[in-house]
Order: structure tokens, then C-alpha cells, then sequence
């Protein structure tokens, strides 16, 4: 610049105006005024014309929605770097392109200290956006949602981590949302969740590994009750990942019966101990007494053979003799009320066996009253029914369609006859492990009686409950029951019902039923509808 001061330079120009015919305009004038002070001739700035440009843009996402308030804000300045920033971080947003590239978007050009450095106006976030309204405030309203319904999933046990929690959906919820200072939030707690979810697998799987270790702990201690050891080893079999709340379900009320049957087996056995201890006491107070008074017995015939010896008279001899017969008098008699004694333990102890033997089978009474069947594992009647109870509850509460299937073995008396009872349980234990393989875990398997299961099939509608039937004969076809050398072919009829609005357990048992009476009458092995 010359050695003039500005009004100096001023003057000159406007003389040089007149001088030069130019019309004064404000753009003849800088470029006179420049010219002049020997300036850079820089053309002039058309701050209307970017306004206008900025104003125009459209902000669908909170990256542009920034960048154009960026913009404005350059334009204001006449910075034209912030706005070549601006615009270049602006065309860097497309609609793919999410929350979390809207927070980089002030880095994302690059040199993103002019634009970042300059006094950032606050985006009005959650400002509806010409042709998606709402959008942002939804958006954000979404995370919000999101870190709420995964908050129970993540524990409660930090106070901290809780209170981080609160303020993410605070800062997501307030109605002036900054969007630099909810991503600055954001991304602090998605490093916590980390943490936080890694420490909840590991406390699930700690807690899996002690349930399994109760377990084998339990058919340690159960070595002479294989019903309790069979259970015990379906427990730890239901007990294996993939978890669904439908197994730990099963879980829980197979624990229930083992720990109801443990403790009667327990009742049993300590009164059993105490009955011993005391006939063992009784019998060394016996034993004690006794040896006392054969020993004084021994002792006073001792006494009396020196007396007998040293007699002179039969006069010296008759008190000696006298008090020998009242000894062994004495003696007998209570030999007599020893064995009397010892009749009356013998007598007691054949009644506690009696008891033992009445315990024994109201133990069985009671195992009958648990909900699985000790042969397949499967449901018995008890547990069947209650199983049913919860499903058709949350048929109603979430209004989903529930199948159930009746199954028959067929010709089942025939492998009973030719090949003994036995191979006949194994054949059924068979069947249930095949259709526990091909169910889904939300699925149920019921013994319904001798050779009759009935599987419950959640959110299954009758075509899909059908196939599924179909689907079990087809694996069966596969999967051989072995037998010695033999392979045999298990077929079953069954009748599929699909459960219909407020009908109960038992008329959907029964269609079911009925069904399966029609698919034996058409020639077995086939599946048919209710
Ligand atoms: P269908 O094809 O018509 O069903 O003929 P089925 O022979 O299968 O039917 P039936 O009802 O005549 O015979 C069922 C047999 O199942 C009779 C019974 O002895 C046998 N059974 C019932 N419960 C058990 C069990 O727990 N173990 C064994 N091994 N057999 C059982
Ligand atoms: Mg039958
Ligand atoms: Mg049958």
C-alpha cells in the first residue's frame, strides 16, 4: 500500500473516477481504490449472492444442516475459505452417510481449522428440514430409545456408568440438542458400552460355568439314585448355549424336581441315620451292662468257691450255697431281660425297615409328581399341562399362533412283542432325542403317555406345524433307532391342531387327537391337519 492515508486515497479515487468517465459504481470504485494504493485487485466479495446460495442448500441431515450454518457463517465473515471449506465438507454428506460421519464432517475437509476454529454458530439441531420433517429430532430420539431398551441388558451394578447413561439421553432428548456436543457424549459412552457388554458376557458365562459345576456336584452326590443322575444329566444338557429364556425356563423347573427329590432323599436318609444311632446306643448300653454283671457274677463265684473250699460243715456250706442260687438266679433273670431287650430292638428295627420301605414309595409318589419323564426326559402329563398354561397365556398377550402336535408310534406293541420292553424304552428315548434334535429350542416335547408325545410349536401357524411333523418322519427316515445289529424304522401318525381363539388345552388336545386317529385310520405313518 502507498504512503496515503485511506480518506487521501478516497479523494484520489473519486477524482480519478470523474476524471476517467466511470460510472460509480461500488466495484469501478474498489478497483480505482486499489489501483490507487497499489492493492491486490481482488474482485468483491458477493456476500448477497452466497447468502442466497446458503440459504438454498438443503439440510436433511445434521451434517449438512452444520455445514450450512458453517457457511453462513463464512459468508457473513466474507472468509472465503470458510467457505470453500464449508462447501466442500457440504458435498462430502450424502444421505447414506450417518450421525456419526456428520460429527467428523468439520475435520473431514482436511484443513478443518478454519472451518472448526471460527466461532460455530449453534446448528438449531432438531430443526425440521424442508422435505423430511422431523427428521433430526427423530433420529435423535431413536438413539435415545435405543440406549434405553439396551440399558437393562448392560447391568445396573455401575453408578457410574448409569448416570452416563442418563445424560446421553438427556443431551439426546433436549430440545436445543448440540450436535458436536451429543456426539462428543456419544462417543465417550460407546467406549463404555464396550466395556460394559464385554463385562456382562463374562458374568454370564461365570455364572453358566457355576451352574454346571452345581450340577456335576449334584450327580456326584447322587451316584445310587439314577432317576436323580438321569435328570441331572438332562439338566446339564439343557443348560448348554445357545440360551433361550424358553430352556432357562426349562432349566429352573428341572432343578426345582431335582432339589424337591434330593430333599426327600436327604429327610430319608437322616432319619434312617438316627434310627441306627439309637439302636446302636441302646445295644452298647446293653452290651456294657451286661459284661458288668457277668463280670461281678464271675467275681462273687470266685468268692463263693473259696467259701465252699474252706468249709468244714455243711452248716458253714448252706448260706454259700443259698447265695450261689440267688447269684445265678440273678444272673439268668437278667440274661432273660437282655434277650427280651434285644427282641424288642429286633421287633423295632423291622418296623423302621417297614417304614423305610412305606418312605421309599411315597418318595416315588412324589418323583411322580415332578414334571419329567425319567425315560426320555420329555414333559410328563404335570409338566405338559403347565407348559401349555404359559404358552397359551402369551398366545394371548402377543396374539401369535400356536401349533401343537399329537404323535402315535406305530405299531409300537410290535417292537414290544418281538424285541422285549426294553428295546421298546429305547425305541421311545430314541424318538424324543430325534425330535428334540429337529425342534427349535421354543418348542416343546411332551410324553403324553405310553407311547404318545405331544410337541408344542410357539408362533406356528397349522401349515407350519405340519411341516414340522413332516419334517421329524423325514429325520427319522435318517436317523435309524439301532438296535444289536438291527436297524429299525420308527414311524408315527400324528394330528397337528392349531390353537384357535380362547379355546382351551383340552379342546385343542382333543382336535389334535382326533387328527392323529384319522392319520392312523388312513394308513399311519402321515400327518394331518385339525
Ligand atoms: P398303533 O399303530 O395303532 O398305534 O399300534 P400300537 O401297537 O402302537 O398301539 P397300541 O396302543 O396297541 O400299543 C401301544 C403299546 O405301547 C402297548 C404298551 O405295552 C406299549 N407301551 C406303553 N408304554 C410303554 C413303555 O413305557 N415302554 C414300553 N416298552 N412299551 C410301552
Ligand atoms: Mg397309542
Ligand atoms: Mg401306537
Amino acid at each position: 500500500m502507498v504512503d496515503k492515508t485511506v480518506p487521501e486515497l478516497a479523494r484520489e479515487t473519486l477524482k480519478q473516477l470523474i476524471a476517467r468517465k466511470m460510472a460509480p459504481t461500488p466495484a469501478n470504485y474498489r478497483s480505482v481504490f486499489n489501483e490507487i494504493g497499489r492493492l491486490p485487485n481482488e474482485p468483491p466479495f458477493p456476500l448477497e449472492e452466497l447468502r442466497k446460495i446458503a440459504q438454498s442448500l438443503p439440510t436433511r441431515t445434521p451434517g449438512q444442516q452444520k455445514q450450512r450454518a458453517l457457511l453462513e457463517y463464512a459468508v457473513s465473515q466474507m472468509n472465503w475459505r470458510g467457505v470453500q471449506d464449508a462447501l466442500v465438507a457440504y458435498g462430502a454428506f450424502t444421505p447414506r452417510e450417518n450421525f456419526e460421519s456428520s460429527g467428523s464432517g468439520g475435520t473431514a475437509n482436511g484443513n478443518g481449522h478454519a472451518v472448526s476454529a471460527a466461532p460455530s454458530p449453534r446448528p438449531e439441531a432438531p430443526a425440521a428440514a424442508p422435505g423430511a420433517p422431523g427428521l433430526t429430532r427423530e433420529f435423535l430420539e431413536q438413539i435415545a430409545r435405543l440406549i434405553e431398551f439396551t440399558r437393562p441388558a448392560l447391568g445396573n451394578d455401575d453408578a457410574r456408568f448409569s448416570e452416563q447413561t442418563s445424560e446421553v439421553i438427556q443431551a439426546l432428548r433436549a430440545p436445543d440438542a448440540d450436535v458436536m456436543q451429543v456426539k462428543k457424549l456419544l462417543s465417550t459412552y460407546t467406549h463404555r458400552v464396550s466395556f460394559a457388554a464385554e463385562d456382562q458376557a463374562e458374568i454370564r458365562a461365570t455364572l453358566l460355568h457355576l451352574l454346571q459345576l452345581i450340577m456335576e456336584n449334584i450327580a456326584e452326590l447322587s451316584q445310587d439314585d439314577s432317576w436323580l443322575k438321569g435328570q441331572v444329566e438332562a439338566l446339564m444338557q439343557a443348560a448348554t448355549p445357545p440360551l433361550t429364556l424358553r430352556r432357562l425356563d426349562d432349566v429352573e423347573r428341572r432343578l426345582r424336581d431335582v432339589i424337591l427329590k434330593q430333599s426327600e432323599a436327604k429327610g430319608r436318609a437322616l432319619e434312617a441315620q438316627e434310627e441306627m444311632r439309637q439302636m446302636l446306643r441302646v445295644f452298647i448300653e446293653r452290651l456294657a451292662a451286661m459284661s458288668h454283671s457277668t463280670d461281678s457274677f464271675g467275681n462273687e463265684m470266685e468268692q463263693n468257691a473259696g467259701l465252699i473250699e474252706q468249709a468244714k460243715s455243711l452248716a458253714e456250706l448252706t448260706p454259700v450255697l443259698k447265695q450261689v442260687v440267688s447269684a445265678t438266679r440273678a444272673i439268668a433273670q437278667q440274661s432273660l431281660a437282655a434277650r427280651d431287650e434285644l427282641q424288642g430292638m429286633r421287633d423295632r428295627a423291622q418296623e423302621t425297615e417297614a417304614e423305610l420301605v412305606k418312605l421309599h414309595r411315597e418318595l416315588d409318589r412324589v418323583s411322580a409328581q415332578v414334571r419329567h419323564d425319567p425315560l426320555t426326559g420329555a414333559l410328563n402329563r404335570k409338566g405338559l399341562e403347565e407348559a401349555l398354561d404359559r404358552e397359551l397365556a402369551a398366545v394371548r398377550r402377543k396374539d401369535a399362533p400356536l401349533s401343537l402336535a399329537m404323535l402315535d408310534i406305530d405299531n409300537f406293541k410290535r417292537i414290544n412283542d418281538e424285541r422285549g420292553h426294553d428295546t421298546g424304552d429305547q425305541a421311545l428315548s430314541h424318538l424324543a432325542k430325534v425330535a428334540r434334535d429337529c425342534m427349535r429350542p421354543q418348542d416343546t416335547l411332551a410324553r403324553f403317555g405310553g407311547e404318545e408325545f405331544v410337541i408344542l410349536m410357539p408362533d406356528t401357524p397349522l401349515d407350519s406345524g405340519i411341516d414340522a411333523m413332516m419334517r421329524l418322519q423325514r429325520e427319522l427316515t435318517k436317523q435309524f433307532f439301532l438296535t444289536g445289529s438291527d436297524r429299525l424304522l420308527i414311524t408315527f401318525s400324528a394330528g397337528v391342531a392349531q390353537l384357535e381363539p380362547d379355546e382351551d388345552r383340552a379342546s385343542a388336545l382333543k382336535r389334535a387327537d382326533k387328527a392323529m386317529y384319522m392319520a392312523k385310520r388312513a394308513g399311519k405313518n402321515r400327518v394331518l391337519g385339525a
